[in-house]
């Protein structure tokens, strides 16, 4: 089985000024500086360049937590792949569940902006989850394959597994309440299962846990077969908890 560097993700959501990211990530680094881990910051599109900078020659790297999906054109208030890359932004997260609910993400975009980052060279971090009803009725294999089918219909099968997706069950984001690790691995085996079908190289793709991740819980999570990381929401705000998080890992 091909070996999956664990990938911890910190999804800074609408926080964080420029003087706030450069302060969080000085007090990061000296923290993780043994870490073998992937380690991710998605700042806001405005402190990216601040975390790029003081992130050079160490593990970390840089995403941004969206994309249009073409290169340039008339989309007031949009960014493209190619301008992020020319800050040297490594990942984009995709179809992240409060973009989906609040901004009207759609599949039909995600399925351009998932090959548009990877021909821009961008390591998508696509997220996908139920909600709580669809979990109640379960209907959540069901919601996980139909995303992950229109998400990345136009993906080819060999470039699959360079996608990460984040598995983010809808009612376990911002809640305090986790999935537990039974819940986290089942749907993330589910996932991995769905990718195989598609004819993918399913055992190299990295599969996140996001969905009120906390150093209590981390460890736990992190521990189970296809829990490859976590995307962390709240507790990647303080850099001691974001810490004990990519310790655990
Ligand atoms: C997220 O924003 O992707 C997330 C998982 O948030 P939280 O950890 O706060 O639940």
């Amino acid at each position: 089985m091909p070996d999956r560097t664990p990938c911890i993700a910190a999804n800074w959501k609408m926080h964080k000024t420029v003087a706030e990211a450069g302060e969080f990530v000085d007090a990061l680094l000296p923290r993780i500086a043994a870490t073998q881990h992937d380690v991710v910051i998605c700042p806001p599109f405005t402190a990216l360049s601040a975390v790029v900078e003081r992130r050079y020659g160490t593990a970390v790297k840089v995403a941004a937590q969206n994309m249009h999906e073409e290169d340039s054109g008339a989309f007031t208030g949009e960014v493209s792949a190619p301008m992020l890359v020319e800050l040297d932004v490594e990942a984009v997260v995709l179809g992240h569940s409060e973009r989906r609910q609040y901004f009207g993400e759609a599949d039909e975009a995600l399925a351009r902006k998932v090959p548009a980052a990877l021909a821009a060279g961008l390591e998508p971090i696509l997220c996908v989850g139920e909600s709580e009803e669809a979990r109640d009725a379960g209907q959540t294999e069901g919601v996980l394959e139909r995303r992950l089918q229109a998400d990345l219909a136009e993906v080819e099968d060999d470039r699959i597994a360079e996608v990460v997706i984040a598995y983010e069950p809808i009612w376990a984001i911002g809640t305090g309440r986790t999935a537990t690790p039974e819940q986290a691995q089942e749907a993330c085996a589910f996932i991995r299962d769905v990718l195989r079908e598609r004819g993918a190289a399913a055992d190299a793709v990295r599969i996140l846990y996001g969905g009120s991740v906390k150093p209590a819980n981390a460890a736990e999570l992190l521990s189970q077969a296809d829990i490859d990381g976590a995307l962390v929401g709240g507790a990647s705000l303080d850099p001691e908890e974001f810490a004990q998080i990519v310790e655990s890992a």
